[in-house]
C-alpha cells in the first residue's frame, strides 16, 4: 500500500512538472526564448559545407540556456512540439531566405517529431511557407526517425510521401538506433540516412565496429541513399569514413553547432581538412 502511495505521488508530481513545462514553453514561444543554431555537414564531394542542421536552443529567463534533450521529449508528450515545431520551421525558412539573399548554396536540415506530420494540411502548409519565401523544396531537408514509417498512422506517411513528391528531401535521423526492420528502405523515398553518433564513437579503434559501419553505408549505395555520419570528433574518424566512402560529415571535429552569423562565415570559407 506504501509503495502505491509513493508510486502514485511521484506520477502526480512528473504530470504536474509536465502541465508546468508544456506552459512555459508556449510561454517561450510568445516571448522568443527559443533560438536556431545551425551545424555546418561537410559535403566530402564537394570539400566545402553544403548543408547545416539547424537545432534549437532555449534561453530561458530562470533558468538559463535548456538543452532540447530536456524539453523536446516533454514537448512531444503534452503536445506542446506542434506549435514549437511550427515556430521553428518558420524561423528555419526566415533563415534559409536569408542565406539564400548571401549567395549561399545551401541545404538546410530540420528535425521533425513524428506527431508533427498528425494534421492532415502540415504537407501544404510547409510547402506553402517555402514557396512564400522564394525557396525551393528541394532546399529544404527534413530529419524523422524510422517510427514514422513503422507507425501505423497513415496520416503521417502520406504528409511524408506528399513533401518528398514535391521536392523536400527526407533523411531518416539516429539510423540504427530504433526499430530494426530496415525494410522501409526500399519501400520508402529516402534520401538520406544519418548514422548515429554511437556507431561513430569506436570506429578507430575496434574493428568490428569499423566494420559495421562500412556494410551500412554499402548498404546505402546499393539502394542510392546517401550517407551522413554523425557525431564525428577526431580526425582518426574522419579520415576512417572518407575511406569507407561516406558523402557527409557532422561532428565537433568538423564544426560545432553554431549561432547563424558564425555559421554564414564559416560556411563561405574554403575547408581543408
Ligand atoms: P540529433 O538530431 O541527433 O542532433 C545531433 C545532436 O548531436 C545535437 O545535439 C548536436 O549538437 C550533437 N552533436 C553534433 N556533433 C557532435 C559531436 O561531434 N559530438 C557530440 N557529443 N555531440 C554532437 P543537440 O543540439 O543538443 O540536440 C539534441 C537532440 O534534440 C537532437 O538530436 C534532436 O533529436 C533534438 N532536437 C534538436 N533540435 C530540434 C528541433 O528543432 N526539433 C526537434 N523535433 N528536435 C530537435
Ligand atoms: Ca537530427
Ligand atoms: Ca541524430
Ligand atoms: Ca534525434
Amino acid at each position: 500500500r506504501n509503495t502505491f502511495h509513493f508510486y502514485d505521488a511521484g506520477m502526480q508530481k512528473e504530470a504536474d512538472h509536465f502541465v508546468h513545462l508544456h506552459h512555459e514553453i508556449l510561454k517561450g514561444i510568445e516571448q522568443r526564448q527559443f533560438f536556431l543554431v545551425y551545424q555546418p555537414i561537410f559535403d566530402v564531394a564537394a570539400r566545402r559545407f553544403s548543408k547545416g542542421e539547424a537545432l534549437v536552443r532555449w534561453q530561458h529567463p530562470e533558468r538559463g540556456l535548456i538543452s532540447p534533450f530536456d524539453f523536446i521529449p516533454v514537448a512531444e508528450r503534452t503536445g506542446a512540439i506542434r506549435p514549437l515545431g511550427q515556430w521553428i520551421l518558420q524561423q528555419a525558412i526566415a533563415d534559409m531566405q536569408l542565406f539564400q539573399q548571401l549567395g549561399l548554396d545551401l541545404q538546410i536540415s530540420v528535425n521533425r517529431s513524428s506527431q508533427e506530420f498528425n494534421q492532415s494540411k502540415v504537407a501544404d502548409d510547409w510547402l506553402a511557407q517555402l514557396s512564400a519565401a522564394g525557396l525551393l523544396p528541394e532546399q529544404l531537408i527534413l530529419e524523422i526517425t524510422e517510427s514514422v514509417f513503422m507507425d501505423t498512422v497513415s496520416v503521417q506517411q502520406s504528409n511524408v510521401l506528399s513533401l518528398h513528391q514535391q521536392g523536400v528531401k527526407l533523411a531518416i535521423d539516429d539510423f540504427g538506433t530504433g526499430y530494426s526492420a530496415l525494410n522501409y528502405l526500399s519501400r520508402y523515398p529516402v534520401d538520406f540516412i544519418k548514422i548515429d553518433k554511437s556507431f561513430i564513437n569506436h570506429i578507430a579503434e575496434q574493428d568490428k565496429a569499423c566494420a559495421l559501419v562500412a556494410v551500412l553505408i554499402n548498404m546505402a549505395k546499393v539502394l542510392d541513399v546517401q550517407v551522413v555520419a554523425e557525431g564525428v570528433e577526431t580526425r582518426e574518424q574522419f579520415d576512417l569514413l572518407l575511406k569507407l566512402g561516406c558523402d557527409y560529415i557532422q561532428g565537433y571535429y568538423c564544426a560545432r553547432p553554431l549561432a547563424k552569423a558564425d555559421f554564414v562565415s564559416l560556411v563561405q570559407q574554403p575547408q581543408a581538412f
